[in-house]
């Protein structure tokens, strides 16, 4: 997203160097990380005495509902529906229910997910059984990215390991299905397609996935992140992770920083910091010779804002007056050597690939905005146009929510619009 540079002219060199480069990371990706808690190391730790706790009665469904309600769990995809809630709801539902897992963490500038589950692969997984405790689950479903070769390598084995001493009695089946290599197989029910091996695209709702999801069954859809804290929240109390959080929020967020900060990274950072805090504070400033001056709050997706703009605290529900969202929590910080019409038209060129191409509004939205956006003048009235037409009719969020990255940019980059400057 940042860094539009021109691309140096490709010598025999630098393709041989480029062609190694591949090869060499291919290698690496097909190695097992070794960098990880192994089911043994995680028990070693107290993992799963929880699940056991829940499943021999020492716990009961409602105390560990009502301690996820406490702590303001939301789903962490981008979503934020409350997760508590949503285990009521599923559970409401006639069985038999199913469970889908979704790690395909594909929104430009997310990475959290790959960070925690390269590390702590039973913590997710120990969420997921007692979530297929507490809704009363036979089968989960886990869907993961499909570049993360080495993470289905380990991701395997640990399952293997797992089934092979079952924590249970009758622990639930775990299936792991590879992703489709497609952007918007991370949108719920686009996944829930692929994963019954149909081409990812996303549904017509209602009816919800909740009650029509998995091959027709009712189905309790968690992002992997949301999962991965149920053990913490509910072993250590709700008020443990409701402490945390800035002006008037609660809880912590897995922030994916990116682009012109010294450190960038995944920081765990309170719920509703600023940006201008998260710079400061977790990733030890700009960079030499960078002056901030955009950040995109939540990925692709999320929009634009300026740095003046920059004491807005990030959360669910913060960003939606200024036409943004924090989604998963993916933040781009772009410098004084960028532009957000660069950006927005990088992003839109994404949208266009990614768009799935069954409603029209997104498929020739996304590519008449970005023939508009590659003009050195942009014509405004055309991509306000454009703008309300994909929010009201297109199927789902990705061409809902294309038009942010330009209708920021018109908003509040103006100057940037005048004199066809790119
Ligand atoms: Fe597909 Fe775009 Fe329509 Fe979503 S909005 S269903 S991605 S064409």
């Amino acid at each position: 997203l940042v860094g539009q540079h021109p691309v140096p002219r490709a010598t025999p060199e630098t393709v041989l160097a480029k062609v190694r480069s591949v090869a060499t990371a291919a290698k690496e990706t097909t190695h097992i990380h070794t960098g990880h808690d192994g089911l043994d190391a995680y028990r070693a730790k107290g993992g799963y005495a929880l699940l056991r706790d829940c499943a021999e009665g020492r716990r009961d469904v409602e105390s560990v509902i009502a301690a996820l309600e406490a702590s303001g769990l939301r789903g962490l995809g981008g979503a934020g529906f409350p997760a508590g809630r949503k285990w009521r709801i599923v559970a409401a539902e006639p069985g038999p229910r199913l469970m889908a897992i979704n790690i395909d963490e594909g929104e430009p500038g997310t990475f959290k997910d790959r960070v925690y589950l390269e590390h702590d692969p039973h913590r997710f997984l120990e969420g997921a059984l007692i979530a297929a405790w507490a809704v009363g689950i036979e089968t989960i479903y886990i869907y993961l990215r499909d570049e993360y070769h080495g993470l289905r390598g380990m991701l395997e084995a640990e399952l293997a390991a797992l089934r092979a001493a079952p924590p249970l009695e009758n622990m639930p089946e775990l299936i792991l299905r590879r992703g489709a290599g497609a952007y918007i197989c991370g949108e719920e029910s686009a996944m829930i397609e692929s994963i019954e091996g149909k081409r990812g695209m996303p549904r017509l709702r209602p009816p919800y996935v909740a009650q029509v999801g998995l091959f027709g069954r009712p189905t309790l859809e968690h992002n992997f992140e949301t999962l991965h804290w149920v053990r913490d929240i509910v072993e250590q109390g709700p008020e443990q992770f409701a402490s945390h959080g800035r002006h008037g929020r609660k809880g912590l967020r897995s922030f994916s920083v990116s682009g012109r900060v010294r450190d960038p990274g995944v920081k765990l950072a309170p719920a509703g910091i600023t940006i201008t805090e998260l710079i400061t504070e977790y990733c030890g400033g700009m960079q030499e010779g960078h002056q901030f001056y955009a950040y995109l709050p939540g990925g692709a997706s999320g929009g634009i804002l300026p740095a003046t703009m920059g004491d807005i605290p990030l959360d669910f529900d913060t960003l939606q007056p200024y036409g943004c969202f924090i989604g998963s929590a993916a933040v781009v910080v772009l410098s004084d050597q960028d532009t957000a019409k660069a950006a927005a038209l990088n992003t839109l060129r994404f949208f266009k690939d990614e768009s799935c191409g069954q409603c029209t509004p997104c498929r020739a939205g996304t590519a008449k905005a970005v023939a508009i956006m590659e003009q050195p003048d942009w014509d405004i009235e055309l991509l306000d146009d454009l703008s309300q037409v994909m929010r009201d009719a297109s199927i789902c969020g990705l061409g809902q929510a294309a038009p942010n990255p330009f209708d920021c940019v018109i908003k509040y980059f103006p100057h940037e619009l005048k004199g066809g400057a790119q």
